[in-house]
């Protein structure tokens, strides 16, 4: 097929995420991409600035990833995981509870971000009606949070720009305290918890648990609150009866400086969601860990059994991959490149700050934000940014860098420039 035909055939028949089949926006087709650089059908080359919504952490085509995906091709790409087991699931498992905060150490497999989220607060029901309190079933979590497009994903995501008014009749009704307000590097206000402590008070009763995104919250505005914020939470939590569910799947494998966010905050969840890095990028695949206590009071009371199985739960293909990129991760100088990488995109977006079309400059770990006043126009921005040679997908007030930890500091320095340059050329409509 001719790239001509090729999007032609798009437009009248696929759809893209968040797109409309009538009205659809332009999309650039690809030819194939390796290490950081993506290169489209005309042959021009691209310097991803986004990992691929956070996943690609290692660039595309990486040859251990490669290599790894084959090996286990030639053994098997699938088989059931009711009643069966396989090296690549164990091995997985046996890493993640490895590397995550230390009372995590049951792990669920899963497809997607979202079924893992779903999973979560289902594991969250069941350990409250397991425990002879039913009552407890609602989902307290704060304003600006992002967790998923699947229903009950969906009914935790910001109510304003989570789909609330849409999906109104059949969504789940939650609680929700505001987002939080200081800054990751910025001072502590101790009345930060006020509004949580008043809802747990009040509702604890009603209440299965808390699920956040710790310390960054991603596509709900990619905002960095302060680590205090999880402390008095987790302790809330205690008080107040309430499991603690940790969303992990934009943060973790290290995108933050640390391995997990919610390391910076030295507490642990009872529930923790992994996603979109696990396999670099590769596959589909995440994971919920659950405390012993959790799972044992799951699974000692009726009906005795956790309620969930995906057909391609444990995918060898997907758990194989996963287990090569957490190796790669782990035997990579990661932590150095993260921060370095942090260093020079605090640096060379700081010029943005006085631009009068922008609000904010953030930074954390390999994540570089320019919040502007106005929503920005995505497709002319995206248009703009080919033009430049760079991959960077704006969205709402919110320009901003995630790229693989392995970009060079030219690459990253093309990145930060255009960014800048697309900040001052802006004109709001
Ligand atoms: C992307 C994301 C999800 C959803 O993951 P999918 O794989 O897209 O279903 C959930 N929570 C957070 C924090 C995310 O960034």
């Amino acid at each position: 097929m001719q790239t001509e035909e090729l999007l032609q055939f798009d437009r009248e028949h696929l759809w893209h995420p968040y797109t409309s089949t009538t009205k659809p926006l332009p999309v650039y087709p690809v030819a194939s991409a390796s290490g950081v650089r993506i290169r489209l059908a005309d042959g021009r080359e691209l310097i991803d600035g986004m990992s691929s919504w956070w996943c690609a952490i290692h660039g595309y085509g990486h040859p251990v990833l490669d290599r790894a995906l084959q090996e286990q091709v030639g053994r098997m790409s699938h088989v059931m995981f009711g009643g069966l087991t396989h090296a690549p699931a164990v091995e997985l498992a046996r890493l993640l509870v490895q590397m995550s905060p230390d009372p995590l150490d049951k792990v669920f497999l899963c497809d997607s971000g979202s079924v893992s989220v779903e999973v979560a607060l289902k594991m969250a029901l069941q350990f409250w009606q397991a425990s002879g309190q039913p009552a407890k079933h609602r989902v307290v979590t704060v304003r600006g949070g992002y967790h998923g497009d699947t229903f009950h994903a969906m009914s935790v995501c910001d109510p304003v720009t989570g789909m609330h008014s849409l999906f109104e009749h059949s969504l789940p009704q939650q609680l929700f305290a505001p987002r939080p307000r200081c800054r990751f590097d910025g001072s502590w206000d101790g009345q930060e918890l006020a509004a949580m402590e008043q809802l747990l008070a009040t509702r604890h009763q009603e209440v299965a648990a808390v699920i956040i995104e710790p310390i960054v919250q991603g596509a709900g505005g990619m905002w960095f609150y302060h680590a205090k914020y999880l402390r008095g939470l987790r302790q809330l939590c205690d008080r107040y009866g309430v499991l603690l569910i940790f969303d992990e799947i934009a943060t973790g494998f290290g995108r933050t400086g640390t391995l997990f966010a919610a390391e910076h905050a030295g507490v642990a969840p009872d529930i923790m969601c992994v996603g979109k890095a696990i396999t670099g990028g590769y596959l589909s695949l995440a994971a919920t860990l659950a405390t012993i206590e959790v799972a044992t009071t799951i699974s000692n009371n009726p009906p005795g059994v956790f309620m969930h199985g995906p057909t391609f739960m444990g995918n060898p293909l997907a758990c194989h991959v996963a287990c090569a990129s957490i190796r790669l991760l782990l035997d990579s100088p990661w932590q150095e490149r993260v921060t370095a990488i942090g260093r020079q995109l605090a640096v060379e977006l700081e010029p943005a700050r006085t631009l009068p079309t922008v609000a904010d400059v953030r930074v954390l770990g390999a994540i570089g934000v320019i919040e502007t006043k106005e929503p920005v126009d995505m497709a002319v921005l995206q248009h703009f940014f080919v033009e430049q040679g760079v991959w960077i997908r704006p969205f709402g007030r919110l320009l901003y860098l995630m790229p693989p930890f392995i970009i060079e500091p030219d690459d990253l320095s093309s990145l930060t420039a255009a960014l800048v340059r697309a900040a001052g050329s802006i004109h709001f409509p």
